[in-house]
């Protein structure tokens, strides 16, 4: 196609993109693009789907509480619930110093028996004491991403996959929007490009904000221990594995975070085999062999907050980056905030919940 003209154009089809896609078509006319052949077939569909109150400290956590009433409904456009409550138990592996930080948050501490209660395959004599967080859901990234994607078309904008964004020049007030087919005149561009954020960039003429994309490994495996259809997602306070319960089985994950150039990213075996091992060490479920396994990159700033935002070098080129391992549980808030910030600034619901620009600006990444 070319020569065509959009208002916005999205780089990148994950749950950043989508989401922003859809919070800014509803007075603009939006184009989101697509290097694979698919939406969401890189970081967003390969998550442990979970949605954790707590994660990602301070500079996350207003997005994902901000973000929690869309998990109910995906703004009405959800066809099945979104998010159902699995709880969360954290257990410390050597000193109940470990959780600290939940106990300063009001969790109190339980015994290895009481952790058993919850977890029955747990290995008490491995623990020395626990946290659960009841307000931990699983979440239908699938149905998620979907209702993104009809929010999108629903207001007229459009998502095109196998096409990918090349480059930009900004010549007057548009971009010049070069893909693998055309060419692409556009108002505003979105760089949701995830582990690609910084390339895009700099193909756009800009310096890059210093995202680094992390590899994160996970697998699934089978087991005949079927007692554990309401236990809570497992995870230790180091953060060096966790454990979800799912339908005939468990996923897990090492809890790897391995610098990587961005790719579409795979599995090493070292990480698998290190998977089996923490949780034979934790459980009794006697792991042997796997189902499925998995890598994603999780892209994180310096300061491992979210990147959204007009890029004060150049306010045409926006940022909804830096998503690192809380991008789906904060997309619902992070997006209405990408898309306020076009618009001028930060609404007061969003300042209510605690935004501000301090945690959200690609401006904290640049002198100017
Ligand atoms: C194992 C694992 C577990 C996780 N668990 C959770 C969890 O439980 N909860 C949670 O909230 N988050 C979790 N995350 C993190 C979450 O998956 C990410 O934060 C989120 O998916 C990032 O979304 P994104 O849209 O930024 O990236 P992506 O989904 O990677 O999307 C970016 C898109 O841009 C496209 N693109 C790049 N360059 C170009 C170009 N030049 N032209 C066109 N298209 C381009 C890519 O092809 C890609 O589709 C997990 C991640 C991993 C790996």
């Amino acid at each position: 196609v070319a020569n065509e003209t959009v208002d916005v154009l999205v780089v990148g089809a994950g749950i950043a993109g989508l989401s922003a896609a859809a919070a800014l078509s509803t007075d603009r006319s939006v184009l989101v693009v697509e290097r694979f052949g698919s939406p969401a077939t890189q970081t967003t569909g390969r998550s442990a789907a979970q949605f954790i109150v707590d994660y990602g400290g301070p500079t996350i956590r207003p997005f994902t509480a901000a973000s929690r009433t869309w998990y109910l409904d995906g703004g009405g456009h959800a066809r099945q619930p979104l998010r159902s409550l699995r709880g969360m138990l954290v257990v410390a592996g050597d000193d109940v110093d470990e959780l600290a930080g939940y106990r300063a948050g009001g969790l109190e501490v339980l015994s290895p028996a009481q952790a058993g209660e919850l977890f029955p395959s747990l290995r008490q004599d491995r623990v020395v004491a626990a946290v659960h967080e009841p307000q931990s859901d699983d979440i239908d990234v699938a149905e998620a991403v979907a209702s993104f994607r009809r929010a999108l078309s629903t207001a007229g904008g459009i998502v095109r996959c196998d096409e990918q964004f090349v480059s930009a020049t900004r010549d007057g007030d548009a971009w010049r929007a070069e893909t693998i087919n055309g060419t692409i005149s556009a108002g505003i561009i979105v760089n949701a490009a995830g582990a690609w954020a910084d390339e895009v960039a700099v193909s756009c003429r800009l310096p890059p904000i210093g995202l680094v994309p992390m590899r994160r490994t996970a697998c699934t495996f089978r087991s005949l221990d079927d007692s554990h259809h309401a236990s809570p997602f497992l995870s230790d306070a180091a953060s060096t594995w966790y454990l979800k319960p799912e339908a005939g089985g468990f996923m897990a994950s090492p809890s790897d975070e391995t610098p990587s150039a961005p790719c579409d990213a795979r599995p090493e075996e070292i990480d698998i085999a290190l998977t089996i091992d923490r949780v034979n060490e934790f459980t009794t479920l006697a792991v042997r062999s796997i189902t499925s396994s998995w890598a994603g990159l999780r892209t994180f700033s310096a300061d491992r907050g979210l990147v959204l935002g007009p890029d004060p070098l150049q306010p045409s080129f926006v940022w909804s980056a830096g998503q690192g391992g809380y991008g789906i549980q904060t997309a619902p808030a992070a997006s209405a905030t990408v898309a306020a910030l076009v618009r001028g600034g930060l609404t007061t619901e969003l300042v209510d919940a605690g935004i501000t620009l301090a945690i959200a600006s690609p401006a904290r990444f640049r002198q100017v």
